[in-house]
């Protein structure tokens, strides 16, 4: 077990990682940030910040002298840093497992390979590989760039073989997948934590919506039945064992005909998780610092329904927005990140409304988006 005190290291130093750093740091342990970002939102809280890119070999070598312990915030932190380090430290989640989730055709083959549910999709290396592509999804297709794709970049809808061919050349031939664009009836994602004797605990599945590829709202718990969340819970479960994973995994799941299909998994905590700070008695980033140093897993039951509304750029087109709006509502819970520039679809911060029941809590929810001017996502 490692011991509050020791210096945990993170690579990435965005919300995600600005969240963990509290945790970790409100448990007593030190924390130190790479990301070559001289404002990263983590590093406000963290003891260090190594500002270089992430395979600068001076920041890898002190984070292996003077860290007990390292994780991630950031799939697209090079799986390289982490299979490096973890010859000198202890490395949650492993290397190998961030490689398969930070790169889309891997990811689902490995889903696919290990008998779980994805929908119909094809790898796209060049023009040669079209046909039997082609011959695989039906159109409407969604054309998504194998790595580094996020909030719904690096994604195309393609509806004619025309389309395909000058996307895949616009984006000058980089490995794609094209995936069937399906008929989402709901979407909605698994978070667990998976320590390194194999116990799993799991958050409770949460509904998510989008709007223009970007989560928008999370409603927990989703509304489903019982045995669809249970199924959901039992496929994430199956996921984490056979990536042999130590870490806290996202797995965000479609909802088409009734069936689950898994769209793509994340190796740390999750947007859709943030509803866990204030909901849950342990939260998912308190859960990451506990799986990455050992201690007991925390509970995850969900004390009160909750509503997470994104807060994006979008709302500071005319300054600062009236916080106000959010403070008055006793169940509203406003977390921002400390980014100094708000740009349109930029995630700035989230509120969490907790009420004794989901209806309230959607209902303080839409009163807090309307006073914010967030438009609606239906
Ligand atoms: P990322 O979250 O990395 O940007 P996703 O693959 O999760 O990429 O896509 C973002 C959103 O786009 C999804 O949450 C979903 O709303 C929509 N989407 C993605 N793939 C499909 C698909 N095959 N059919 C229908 N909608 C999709
Ligand atoms: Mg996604």
């Amino acid at each position: 077990m490692i011991r509050p005190g020791a210096t945990l290291g993170l690579l990435g130093g965005g919300q995600l990682g600005r969240m963990f750093t509290v945790a970790a740091r409100t448990l007593g342990y030190r924390v130190t940030v790479l990301d070559p970002d001289p404002l990263s939102p983590a590093a406000e809280f963290a003891t260090g910040h190594l500002n270089t890119p992430y395979t600068h070999p001076a920041s890898l070598a002190e984070i292996a002298q003077t860290c007990a312990a390292v994780t991630t915030e950031f799939e697209n932190a090079p799986a390289e840093a982490l299979l490096a380090l973890a010859e000198r430290t202890l490395v949650r989640p492993s290397g190998n497992a961030v490689a398969v989730a930070q790169d889309r055709s891997r990811e689902k083959a490995f889903i696919a390979g290990n008998g779980l549910p994805v929908g119909p999709y094809a790898d796209l290396r060049g023009e040669a590989d079209f046909d039997a592509a082609l011959a695989r999804v039906r159109l409407p297709a969604i054309l998504k760039t194998a790595r580094f794709g996020y909030d719904g970049k690096g994604q195309a809808t393609i509806a004619s073989r025309a389309d395909l061919a000058k996307t895949f050349t616009d984006w000058k031939g980089v490995p794609c997948v094209l995936e069937e664009r399906l008929a989402l009836e709901l979407e909605i994602s698994v978070i667990l934590a998976r320590a390194a004797d194999g116990e799993i605990e799991v958050f409770p599945v949460a509904e998510n919506r989008h709007a223009h590829g970007i989560l928008d709202v999370t409603i927990a718990p989703a509304r489903i039945p019982a045995a669809l969340a249970a199924e959901a819970t039992d496929l994430a479960s199956r996921l984490a064992r056979a990536l042999d994973y130590v870490g806290v995994l996202a797995v965000e799941m479609f909802v088409v005909g009734g069936r689950l299909l898994l769209n793509e998994i994340a190796p740390r905590p999750h947007n859709s998780g943030h509803y866990t700070i204030d909901a849950c008695r342990t939260s998912q980033f308190e859960q990451q610092v506990r799986v990455l140093c050992g201690l007991p897993l925390g509970d995850p039951t969900l004390h009160t329904p909750a509503v997470m509304v994104n807060l994006l750029g979008d709302i500071w087109r005319d300054g600062e927005p009236r916080w106000e709006a959010v403070l008055r509502h006793a169940g509203a819970h406003l977390h921002l990140y400390g980014k100094r520039e708000a740009r349109p679809g930029r995630k700035m911060g989230h509120v969490t409304v907790c009420e004794p029941t989901l209806e309230a809590a959607l209902e303080v929810a839409l009163a807090i988006r309307r006073e914010l001017g967030i438009a609606e996502s239906g």
